[in-house]
């Protein structure tokens, strides 16, 4: 099944519990607008090359368009369409007024100097014109882009409040980088005693070590919760006793992998997901957590931060062997919810503190879990259910 199938999936299975009109289905079915750009880019050694560009449109029921840009070989129009979808449902779920979008490039940007992602991410904005807008569609940062893409884009473009996750100095909000783990890390603790996670499940494994993995590891070993494992594209690592985080990402930083950190035994990114563990994070690409493996998981809770990480097939196998998934709509909303504090910013020309936003965020993180759980316990199903359920009747209301 193709990832948008498994976003559709994800909708229809919530739809039918909760009584969700047909046409408002079908709606939701199809992207409102998808573009396709070709991106010609002068390389460094004089040679053109062309680029494979996208932007999806979802819905913009609830607000403006809103959902990052994404750099990775395997980008095509299928995945930026269920990534596009999953955002509409996660600005529902969060309770921002946004819609819903995604953007991508076809590139590994590990083979490009900086002035070629430079006059590529240029060139995407310039192929963009009249796509995205402060008020049409405002783009993030997302797998391997960063704050320094978002200035190229805010630059190409002539104004701040096109695109979030600047660089503090281009307009940036306070908090923006560590928001995706930051609000995991509310909703996680929102639901803790409900998942019951005592202390001694206080064990984490974290796939991925971008923004989302890298960020959310060091929270856990701020607050006392033990972190076992963590793996990158390269591979992981894993200790029982726990990982130094700051050591760890002092060694990413040098080696530009975690792999053969000192103390640590290197395993697979698939023996990372099948470790005996407390919480479960994967934080990397969508498509790990398969009906292949999710027999196979041993953690109690898994924590979504990556988007789409578990198919809908897995996500049965894990609800019958009673493994709580936190969905990503809900689990890495923080993310775009602190996007949002920053386009609101950008708009009324304010800057607001960095504990301003962190209560901001907790709040609504907060809330959301509330919601989500209230309608688990209502309609007596898993979380992701519980989560598109809250998603759908947010939609239908505005759309009303
Ligand atoms: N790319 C992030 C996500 O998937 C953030 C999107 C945004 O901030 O607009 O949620």
């Amino acid at each position: 099944m193709s990832v948008h199938e498994n976003a559709l999936n994800q909708i229809y299975r919530a739809a039918s519990l909760a009584g969700i009109s047909q046409d408002v289905l079908d709606i939701l079915s199809i992207p409102m607008r998808e573009v396709r750009v070709s991106i010609p880019v002068k390389m460094d050694n004089g040679e053109q090359r062309i680029f494979e560009g996208f932007r999806v449109q979802h819905n913009n029921w609830r607000g403006p368009y809103k959902g990052g840009i994404r750099y990775h070989n395997n980008v095509d129009l299928d995945e930026v369409k269920a990534l596009a979808t999953w955002m509409t449902f996660k600005t529902a779920v969060a309770g921002i007024p946004m819609g819903g979008s995604k953007g991508g490039v076809t590139v590994n940007p590990k083979e490009l100097s900086e002035g070629e992602l430079e006059r590529l991410t240029r060139g995407w904005t310039r192929a963009m014109h009249g796509v995205i807008g402060p008020e049409i569609d405002v783009p993030a940062p997302d797998v391997n882009t960063t704050p320094r893409e978002m200035a190229w884009i805010a630059d190409e473009f002539g104004h701040p409040a096109v695109v979030t996750g600047k660089p503090i100095e281009a307009g940036g909000s306070e908090g923006r980088g560590v928001a995706t783990a930051t609000g995991g890390y509310y909703v996680f603790d929102k639901l803790r005693d409900r998942l019951f996670v005592d202390p001694e499940m206080g064990t984490i494994a974290i796939q991925g070590f971008g923004n989302a993995g890298r960020i959310f590891a060091g929270l856990c070993a701020r607050h006392e919760l033990k972190v076992i494992a963590v793996s990158d594209s390269s591979g992981g690592v894993y200790n029982p006793e726990g990982l130094d985080i700051t050591a760890l990402q002092n060694h990413k930083d040098s080696t530009h992998s975690v792999l053969d950190f000192e103390g640590a035994e290197n395993i697979t990114n698939e023996q990372l997901l099948e470790l005996e563990c407390g919480v479960l994070v994967p934080a990397a690409l969508e498509n790990v957590i398969t009906e292949e493996n999710a027999a196979r998981i041993k953690a109690k809770v898994v924590l979504e931060l990556a988007n789409g990480p578990t198919t809908p097939e897995a996500d049965d196998i894990l609800f019958e062997k009673g493994v709580q998934v936190v969905p990503d709509v809900l689990a890495n909303s923080g993310g775009v919810t602190v996007s949002y504090f920053e386009w609101d910013q950008n708009m009324k020309g304010e800057h607001w503190s960095e504990e301003d936003v962190d209560a901001k965020l907790k709040e609504l993180m907060h809330g959301a879990a509330e919601e989500v759980w209230a309608r688990k316990l209502k309609y007596s199903t898993d979380l992701r259910r519980g989560a598109f359920i809250l998603a759908l009747e947010r939609l239908d209301s505005a759309r009303r």
